[in-house]
């Protein structure tokens, strides 16, 4: 069920839990401001999550709420990825998904980075 993206943050979600090391993921970088993992299911050859070490509920709460630095580390964060992961030449697709019409299922902001494969038409019609 898609989240609403106005509820308080959950320190029960399970990026939370990621970011405490209570659960498992496959890390891919992090930094002082983010945690970049695998997908658990992935829909492309390469589909991984960036998530800030914050506690946020989605984009627009971040995007209302960090600081400057989060903001900023954050970005920077998600493109590095993506260049240590050789996608520049090839290209790649971020996608933030937020809040109902979003469908977002898991409230704690996250990037997915999908690469590896030609992502096709931006959105099903
Ligand atoms: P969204 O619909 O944008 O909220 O996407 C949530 C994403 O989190 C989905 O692609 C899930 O496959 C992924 N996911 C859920 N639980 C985990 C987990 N424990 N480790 C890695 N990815 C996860």
């Amino acid at each position: 069920m898609p989240i609403d993206a106005t509820q308080p943050y959950d320190p029960n979600n399970v990026f939370a839990k990621i970011l405490r090391g209570e659960i498992p993921n496959r890390t891919v970088y992090e930094d002082e401001w983010a945690l970049a993992f695998h997908d658990i299911n992935p829909q492309a050859p390469l589909h991984v999550l960036v998530i800030p070490k914050g506690a946020y509920v989605s984009w627009d709460d971040f995007s209302a709420r960090a600081s400057a630095e989060e903001i900023a580390g954050f970005v920077r964060a998600v493109g590095h990825v993506a260049r240590e992961a050789g996608l520049v030449e090839p290209g790649y697709r971020l996608l933030a998904n937020i809040g109902g019409h979003g469908h977002q299922e898991v409230p704690h902001l996250h990037v997915h980075l999908f690469g590896g494969r030609q992502m096709g038409a931006m959105l099903p019609r």
